[in-house]
């Protein structure tokens, strides 16, 4: 792809400063060898909204976390707030190192690792694509793996599912303030009653 000789299959990962764009088996190489010190029990998954699909143009990853990390510290963050992003071309960035806490979901912070994925998929909005439904997916699971967590909505949570202003889990859907993030239709939609039966049965097979 980049013409620069098959001898070296890792040629293909590339990096700016702290950012590393990789596909998902690299994904993997790459999580295999992190020395993770502090403990991970949530993985958090959002859509950005702005960037959304009409923003990538399929050569801009790095651009784009560029752009976030500004408007995430002119927002008052150190950094950018996710640790991991994904795109509609199946691709994947590092952003925050995974041993940094994320500025994910109030509440569900300390041990938790969040995802961004770019798009907007509240419904009518972009219609995820397949590579992006199968790399959220992959790095899911492997990240379910790596750090030993069974595949529930436990483990595998949405914004949504949580008090903007509280930071607590909400009991019951349609009750305190939230937001739609990741989208009304992520997998099939963004309660925990669509992720039982859109993203959940894909983590478990
Ligand atoms: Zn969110």
């Amino acid at each position: 792809m980049n013409g620069l000789g098959a001898h070296n299959q890792s040629i293909s990962m590339k990096a700016i400063g702290k950012f590393i764009l990789l596909d998902a088996p690299e994904f993997d190489a790459w999580l295999d060898a992190q020395p993770v010190k502090r403990k991970i029990t949530l993985i958090q998954h959002h859509h950005t909204y702005i960037p959304a699909y009409k923003h990538f143009n399929g050569g801009n990853h790095f651009s784009l976390c560029q752009g976030m990390e500004r408007s995430h510290r002119e927002r008052g963050f150190a950094e950018i707030a996710q640790n991991l992003t994904t795109f509609p071309d199946g691709k994947i960035m590092v952003c925050r190192n995974l041993n940094t806490i994320p500025a994910g979901i109030k509440g569900a912070n300390s041990n938790g690792l969040c995802i961004e994925n770019i798009g907007n998929f509240d419904r009518t909005k972009d219609s995820m694509s397949t590579r992006q439904q199968e790399c959220i997916v992959h790095i899911t699971r492997s990240l379910l793996r790596r750090f030993k967590l069974t595949a529930s909505e436990q483990a595998v949570v949405y914004h949504h599912w949580y008090d903007l202003n509280t930071g607590k889990r909400i009991v019951k859907e349609g009750t305190g303030a939230t937001k739609t993030c990741p989208g009304t239709a992520f997998f099939g939609g963004n309660t925990v009653e669509a992720f039982k039966t859109g993203l959940l049965p894909l983590l478990k097979t």
